[in-house]
């Protein structure tokens, strides 16, 4: 199963996709996290990326689709992946999609998790971060809960750069949504709710379309 998993920043992408993974034991390919592993590494790509990132814009279209191109070819996503954080524009979809074809892959399901624009800058303003397994906390958590590690607040989670996040993605973002939904792949999930009750709807979309899927 190739998942792509879709939303604004702070909709809950990287939590759902934790569980998907566990439900089905495929990989999780989220060009943030790689991105934060450049830039905690000082690799050259990190130095570049780090203060774009820092400011809330995005890294360019040839540096991102190149990693997924790398990505994509290393084995253990043959068995399926979930992608979380790409494509964010259009000429990344359309290189998303010359790849996949090139690797004879296609996406099962685009879910698209749909939150309001007041939650999500109240979700990421302020949020906490483990700095291990990279799990999110309300606003003054201090220690991860599951390792006991000092929580850290992302470069990216300060009012400003959630605020131009969250325009970037309105600007450059959004319209993917019209070009998923030209490809029949969309499923609309209610991003809110507890981690559990949006979980149970995905599960739910997916069934239903693997169901019409039979017919
Ligand atoms: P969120 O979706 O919560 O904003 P991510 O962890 O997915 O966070 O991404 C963090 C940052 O990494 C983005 O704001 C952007 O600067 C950069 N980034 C991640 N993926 C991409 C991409 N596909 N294209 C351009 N920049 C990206």
């Amino acid at each position: 199963m190739n998942l792509l998993i879709y939303g604004p920043p702070g909709s809950g992408k990287g939590t759902q996709a934790e569980l998907l993974i566990k439900a089905f034991a495929i990989p999780h390919i989220a060009t943030g996290d790689m991105l934060r592993a450049e830039v905690a590494a000082r690799t050259p790509l990190g130095v570049i990326a780090g203060p774009i990132m820092a400011d809330g814009g995005y890294v360019p279209d040839e540096v991102m689709i190149g990693m997924i191109r790398n990505r994509l070819q290393q084995p253990d996503s043959q068995k399926g992946f979930i992608m979380d954080g790409f494509p964010r524009t259009i000429p990344q979809a359309e290189a998303l999609d010359a790849l996949m074809a090139e690797l004879g892959r296609k996406f099962s399901r685009v879910l698209y998790l749909r939150v309001p624009t007041h939650e999500l800058v109240k979700r990421l303003a302020g949020r906490m971060t483990c700095p291990i397994d990279q799990k999110t906390y309300p606003p003054g958590t201090k220690t991860c809960p599951v390792d006991g590690a000092t929580l850290v607040q992302r470069d990216d989670d300060h009012p400003e750069a959630v605020h131009k996040r969250i325009e970037v993605y309105h600007e450059k973002t959004l319209p993917l949504l019209t070009y998923y939904k030209r490809q029949g792949l969309v499923s609309q999930i209610d991003g809110q709710g507890t981690m559990e009750e949006i979980h149970q709807r995905i599960s739910a979309a997916l069934e239903e379309s693997a169901r019409v899927a039979k017919q």
